[in-house]
């Protein structure tokens, strides 16, 4: 084994990301009220996320495809809402954590990756920026591990479920599919790893419900996988 990648949300931090997700939208939304009413606010941001889960343009980071989609078709003031959307992620996005902890076998599984020497990649869906995905690490409290890749959308050109994402990671870090193992709880946009060769953990403690179910090579608690790395 050469490398094991680790999805954050609901994976090793035990956040439950329906039950998020409409809170950081009412934040946000009404944070940036007085630049736009909330309710379009949020139509729009959801038409830009949309647009970054759906690029398939190696040329093109997701942030630059935010950027265009967001600003552009509204004719909005970058120079004005950027600013304020750096603000929010420094501000107040850490006033959403409600109590979010690391899910049980976080460190462990981190700590056992790093003394057998292999690389660890912290493989979260690359929608937010950088800050907001090392706040979410604070919470987990996994923020002092020297992860060889963090997937933010400022250098990531595609989101899970395309297997192009995982392409991406194996080639910045020069590593074979075969010697690489993703460890998720979402059974296709984390296990769709599985169709380049990576080998797949699903983490049921708090898995996704999905109609579609992808094969798996492992399946168990979060806590299971570290017997699994330390025996790779
Ligand atoms: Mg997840």
């Amino acid at each position: 084994m050469q490398a094991i990648f680790f999805d954050l949300d609901g994976t090793l931090l035990d956040l439950d990301i329906n039950e998020f997700f409409p809170r950081y939208l009412k934040k946000l939304s009404q944070n940036l009220a007085d630049l736009m009413e909330p309710e379009k606010f949020v139509d729009h941001l959801l038409f830009s996320t949309k647009a970054m889960l759906e690029n398939t343009n190696p040329e093109k980071t997701n942030k630059e495809v935010f950027m265009e989609t967001f600003f552009a078709p509204e004719g909005l003031e970058v120079e004005e809402f950027y600013p304020r959307f750096e603000k929010f992620y420094q501000n107040d996005f850490p006033l959403l954590n409600t109590g979010y902890g690391p899910v049980p076998g976080a460190h462990e599984a981190l700590e056992v990756a790093m003394k057998k020497g292999f690389d660890i990649v912290l493989a979260t869906n690359p929608l937010f920026p950088r800050e907001a995905v090392l706040e979410r690490m604070r919470w987990a409290k996994i923020d002092d591990f020297p992860f060889a890749l963090i997937s933010t959308y400022e250098h990531m050109h595609f989101c899970k479920p395309n297997p192009q994402y995982f392409g991406e990671i194996l080639n910045r870090l020069d590593l074979s599919p075969e010697k690489t193992l993703m460890v998720g709880n979402d059974p296709l946009e984390d296990l769709i790893a599985g169709k380049l060769g990576i080998k797949t953990f699903l983490a049921e403690d708090y898995i996704v419900e999905r109609k579609e179910q992808l094969p798996a090579d492992y399946t168990g608690k979060l806590q299971d996988v570290v017997s699994i790395i330390e025996n790779y």
